[in-house]
């Protein structure tokens, strides 16, 4: 009898210790990484996302937390660029894992593959320019959600082998979701090709390439410069002249400068998601194209 008990704590011990073993431990940098690595991960993985989808993802207050998430990690999810480089490889070396580090099995750089956009022909971070390697806001663009998902899948696959026909299979749902969903936001965006907008930081350009806006001007004069008094006159003239509606800003800007030039021409400001989380209402990677098409065809439609 004694020994059927030790037996069957013994048996205990082992299920929960596989289980233990079988749950891979993702972070991510953002939330719309942290929804593509639930899609392709399923079951097997947990994610936790460091920044929230109201944040703005250029700048993140390092917390102990972040370095206790990332010590216990078994994959690492960053957006690459410099959009997480003012805190992100600081957490990454204060974790001491060296299973996530960069060139490990369990880093993914999402951007390998991206057709990048608005890459300088020389670095320089002369005037604050925080968008040295290029635009580093390619998640905009579902079309390169599923470049994302495909990074993420190697990942997932080097480190849990044992489980690549499961990541590939939910990889090739994620993909046909992304085509089948994209039919409806180009109708839906279709009657507004060439609408002429302004944004407030140069954030936009994957989301203007896929779905035929036009972005005017921003009202920060550089990315991560705050708008000065001479760039909301230039603004106001340039919306004037081009008859422009609204004006593109995010949850993690004030809306004083965009209120300035609303006033002074009447375009409306609406602030879109840039991430998963942004809204409540935003819970998945495809919410937020659902959310800001809506909000941006209603907007258009005035
Ligand atoms: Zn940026």
């Amino acid at each position: 009898m004694k020994i059927k008990i030790i037996l069957s704590i013994f048996l205990y011990m082992v299920a929960l210790n596989f289980s233990f073993a079988e749950t891979i431990h993702v972070v991510t940098t953002t939330q719309d990484t942290r929804s593509i690595a639930e899609m392709i991960g399923g079951a097997k993985v947990d994610v936790f996302a460091i920044a929230t989808g109201y944040q703005n993802p250029h700048f993140v207050d390092p917390k102990p937390s972040y370095i206790i998430k990332l010590s216990n990690a078994n994959l690492f999810v960053t957006l690459g660029l410099d959009l997480e480089s003012g805190w992100s490889p600081s957490l990454l070396a204060s974790s001491r894992n060296p299973k996530i580090q960069k060139g490990s099995d369990g880093y993914v750089d999402a951007s390998v593959g991206v057709s990048l956009m608005q890459v300088p022909s020389s670095i320089n971070r002369a005037e604050g320019d925080i968008h040295i390697f290029g635009n580093p806001h390619y998640w905009l663009d579902p079309l390169n959600g599923k470049m994302i998902a495909r990074n993420i899948c190697i990942g997932l696959e080097k480190i849990s082998p044992e489980n690549k026909s499961f990541f590939e299979a939910n990889l090739k749902a994620f993909n046909d979701q992304i085509d089948l969903r994209l039919k409806s936001w180009y109708s839906a965006m279709a009657a507004f090709k060439g609408s002429k907008v302004i944004a407030y930081h140069n954030e936009w350009c994957y989301f203007e390439n896929r779905f035929g806006l036009q972005i005017v001007d921003f009202l920060e004069p550089k990315p991560g410069i705050p708008p000065t008094p001479s760039q909301l006159v230039k603004i106001i003239k340039e919306v004037k002249e081009n008859h422009i509606k609204v004006i593109i800003t995010s949850p993690y800007f004030t809306s004083s400068s965009s209120d300035v030039v609303s006033k002074e021409t009447g375009a409306k400001t609406l602030v879109l998601a840039t991430s998963v989380g942004a809204f409540d209402s935003i819970k998945n990677y495809y919410d937020l194209f659902d959310y800001n098409i809506k909000l941006l065809t209603g907007a258009l439609n005035l």
